[in-house]
């Protein structure tokens, strides 16, 4: 989608520093980390948030991509999680999983 930056990303017109990627997935480091690991999982195809999904066919591979690449990092403890909406700390809106690892983390969230 025009304006996007995820698509953008995920086109290779932004460069990023690519975590994991297939068919659905796409997997990259997050330019501002707020944890010694933090990668977006985002659906190649562009959803503005989780309130748009409809089917479980994209968000079933971002969180099948998201355990996959904690996994191959070693990583047990983690958060995935997603924001949906200003309010809630959304401010890129295609949708993407943030997995957060490699630091103790508190709950619950600010
Ligand atoms: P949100 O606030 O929407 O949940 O998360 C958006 C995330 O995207 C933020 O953690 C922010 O650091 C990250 N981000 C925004 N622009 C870019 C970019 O151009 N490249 C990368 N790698 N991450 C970005
Ligand atoms: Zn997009």
């Amino acid at each position: 989608m025009a304006d996007c930056v995820f698509c953008k990303i995920i086109a290779g017109e932004i460069p990023s520093r690519q975590v994991y990627a297939d068919e659905q997935v796409y997997a990259f480091e997050d330019i501002q980390p707020q944890a010694p690991t933090h990668v977006l999982v985002v659906p190649r195809q562009h959803v503005t948030g989780l309130s748009e999904v409809d089917s479980p066919e994209a968000v079933g591979a971002v969180m099948a991509a998201v355990a996959r690449i904690a996994r191959e990092a070693g990583l047990k403890h983690y958060r995935a999680v997603i924001n949906n909406g200003e309010q809630a700390g959304q401010s890129v809106f295609h949708l993407h999983v943030h997995l957060l690892g490699g630091r103790p983390m508190g709950w619950p969230p600010g």
